[in-house]
Order: C-alpha cells, then sequence, then structure tokens
C-alpha cells in the first residue's frame, strides 16, 4: 500500500502530491519531477509511526546540491 504525501517543490514552492512506498525502507531517497515546473526534487523521505499507520516525512532538495 502506499502512503499519500506532499512536499514543497524547492524551485517553484508548488505543493506536490507524492505516493510512498513503505516496502522501500523507513529511509528513502529519491529524486522525483515537480508536477509543475518539472524541475528535478531530490526527497529525503522518513517514515514515521502515527498510531497504527505510518506517514511520509518529506525534505525536499535541488538535485544540484548532491555532489
Ligand atoms: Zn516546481
Amino acid at each position: 500500500m502506499l502512503l499519500d504525501a506532499t512536499f514543497r517543490c524547492c524551485y517553484c514552492g508548488g505543493e506536490i502530491e507524492t505516493a510512498v512506498d513503505p516496502s522501500a525502507g523507513r529511509r528513502q531517497t529519491y529524486t522525483e519531477d515537480c508536477q509543475v515546473c518539472c524541475r528535478p526534487n531530490v526527497l529525503h523521505i522518513v517514515l514515521e509511526r502515527e498510531g497504527n499507520g505510518l506517514v511520509a516525512l518529506i525534505d525536499a532538495e535541488p538535485e544540484s546540491d548532491l555532489e
């Protein structure tokens, strides 16, 4: 089952909806293109327990910051 989550695009500031696959691990990092401006955001995702479920906390950063 996928978790619905949102992040804020670090280029245009738009609120982007995404879906996180919990089976890929508690911590995940991958690149997702903004649905508004199509620029690549690197998402650092941490899954945390909330009640009986999980929530996905997402930090987005520009892809160019990765060295
Ligand atoms: Zn954007």
